[in-house]
């Protein structure tokens, strides 16, 4: 018999009548079920975040008892690493090689960073106005906080908001995607061990389209947190300005890297390869857009492809595999459809552009690593996010043409520069217009390190003190300390 994941809410574990079946997409088989939401669990779900956050349980929690909630929550997920790396690969398709080693320690860590640093990011400022004044500026939580998962990264991104937003003393509701709920509602077990108070997270899974409009507009939340399509984005944008709420952005991107001709090209081939095909280029810092320098590019794109070739597909849950498949069938067509226009409007595959023939792999929703080029600016592929396993390349001359380059996007989320010359590498970060530039290394994601994108790639940020403080709002107390204790405002009408 599969397994039924119920949802979370107010502390208990509900199941729903209505369930969703959940693909292994390496195999196109049922592995799990999983509840599924209602406008009636979505109710139950914002009154139980809303009252345990209206009750001041946890957001009035003395510190030292909040961190150690959190640090069991932390612990709480490596001791279950083993689980939650093969839920997560047999559920998204990423091979079990980056679960293991990113998704799961990363999804841990960013509970550890919380713990060990929010009383330091909360601390009250005490400033001296004037002689009849002085303020105090403190940091609260923003309440009721809605978190909103994409598919990609199911559980580190859940972890990267989740972390911050009880930190700061918030209660959540939180959304996986339906395609991919089984960490999240692994994790609301873990949740659940660690003895959080009822109510303070609470985890449903559902459709987007069903449920988005009530969670995203109603008076009781206060924040969203979204991670997720430019498309979704915009549809949540106008659902909380039903009630004004404040909201983080985290959208699409189309990254570009550099590579400049001093480069270990080995080196930078090998690392490019990553940048692209990691998690099947299933990423939002996925550097679709490969920009070589002339007088390397033959070389350069020459071993790119051929190592791009030689990557092993396979299922997610073996070991040696380096792909897996993409998450759906849906989103197989899609990017298909991406590489037809593209070739209808004059670009050429180097490699890839199809379904692999391995009869091993027939079920699943796999798909060659791809490589084009004859691309220009105004091409759909060149401006529009894949979301899949395919790069383009192209060269360029100078500094000045690789900026303009990587500039000519919407999206401003991520970039790479690969040259020697780190001080120039520096000098042309700061023209490049995207929320992260990695120089000589791609993909690093540090706890301390806030990041977000500009652009039509969002706004807000996760991660770092930053992104912790985007789960605060800024309290402004003013005291008066007139010598006289007559305030100026005492004295205007001459009474
Ligand atoms: P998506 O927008 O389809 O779904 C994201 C989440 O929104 C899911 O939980 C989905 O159920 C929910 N949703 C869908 N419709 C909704 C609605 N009307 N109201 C409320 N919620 C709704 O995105 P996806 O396909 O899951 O993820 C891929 C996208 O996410 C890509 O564009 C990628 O670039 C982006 N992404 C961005 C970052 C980043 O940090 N910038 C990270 C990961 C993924």
């Amino acid at each position: 018999m599969i397994q039924s994941y119920p949802l979370y809410i107010n502390g208990k574990f509900i199941e729903t009548k209505e369930k969703q079946s959940i693909i292994n997409p390496s195999t196109g088989k049922v592995i799990a079920e999983a509840s599924l939401a209602s406008l009636k669990e979505v109710e139950l779900a914002l009154d139980s975040a809303r009252s345990a956050f209206d009750k001041g349980e946890w957001s009035r929690l003395p510190s030292e008892q909040r961190k150690k909630f959190i640090s069991r929550i932390a612990q709480g997920i490596l001791d279950n690493a083993g689980e939650l790396a093969e839920l997560e690969s047999v559920n998204t398709g990423k091979p079990i090689k980056e679960t293991t080693f990113m998704d799961i320690p990363s999804a841990a860590k960013a509970f550890e960073y919380a713990a060990n640093n929010f009383e330091s990011f909360l601390t009250a400022e005490d400033l001296k106005i004037s002689e009849e004044a002085k303020a105090n500026l403190r940091r609260e939580p923003v309440g009721v906080v809605v978190l909103i998962i994409p598919w990609n990264y199911p559980l580190l991104i859940a972890c990267w908001k989740l972390a911050s937003a009880l930190a700061a003393g918030n209660t959540v509701v939180l959304k996986p995607s339906s395609l991919t709920p089984l960490s999240a509602l692994k994790l609301a077990q873990i949740l659940h061990e660690a003895a959080l108070p009822a109510g303070v997270v609470n985890v449903i899974n559902g459709s987007g389209p069903k449920i988005g409009e009530v969670l995203c507009s109603d008076k009781r939340v206060d924040m969203v947190s979204f991670t997720g399509s430019n498309e979704t984005g915009r549809q949540i944008l106008e659902y909380s300005s039903a009630n004004i709420k404040k909201s983080i952005m985290e959208l699409g991107g189309k990254s570009a890297s550099l590579i400049f001709s001093d480069c270990d090209i080995d080196t930078v081939v090998n690392s490019s390869l990553c940048s692209i095909f990691l998690n099947q280029g299933q990423m939002c810092t996925a550097m679709s857009r490969i920009f070589i320098q002339d007088k390397i590019y033959d070389k350069f794109v020459a071993s790119f492809v051929q190592k791009a070739k030689a990557l092993k597909l396979g299922v997610a849950q073996a070991h040696e595999t380096q792909m897996g498949p993409l998450i759906s069938d849906s989103q197989r067509k899609k990017v298909i459809a991406y590489i037809e226009k593209a070739r209808a409007e004059g670009a050429k595959i180097l490699c890839g552009g199809k379904i692999p023939q391995n009869p091993e792999l027939k079920n699943g929703y796999f798909f060659e690593p791809t490589v084009m080029a004859n691309v220009s600016a105004h091409m759909h592929i060149f401006r529009e996010e894949v979301f899949g396993p395919v790069a383009i390349v192209g060269k360029f001359s100078d500094a000045n043409q690789a900026v303009e380059l990587a500039n000519a996007s919407d999206f401003g989320l991520a970039s790479c520069i690969w040259t020697k010359d780190t001080a120039f590498a520096q000098n042309l970060a700061e023209q490049i217009n995207s929320g992260v530039v990695w120089i000589n290394t791609y993909g690093m994601f540090y706890n301390q390190l806030p990041y977000g994108g500009f652009k039509r790639s969002g706004f807000g940020k996760e991660l770092g003190r930053e992104g912790f403080l985007e789960y605060t709002r800024l309290k402004n107390i003013v005291i008066d300390q007139s010598l006289d204790n007559k305030p100026l405002v005492s004295h205007w009408y001459g009474f």
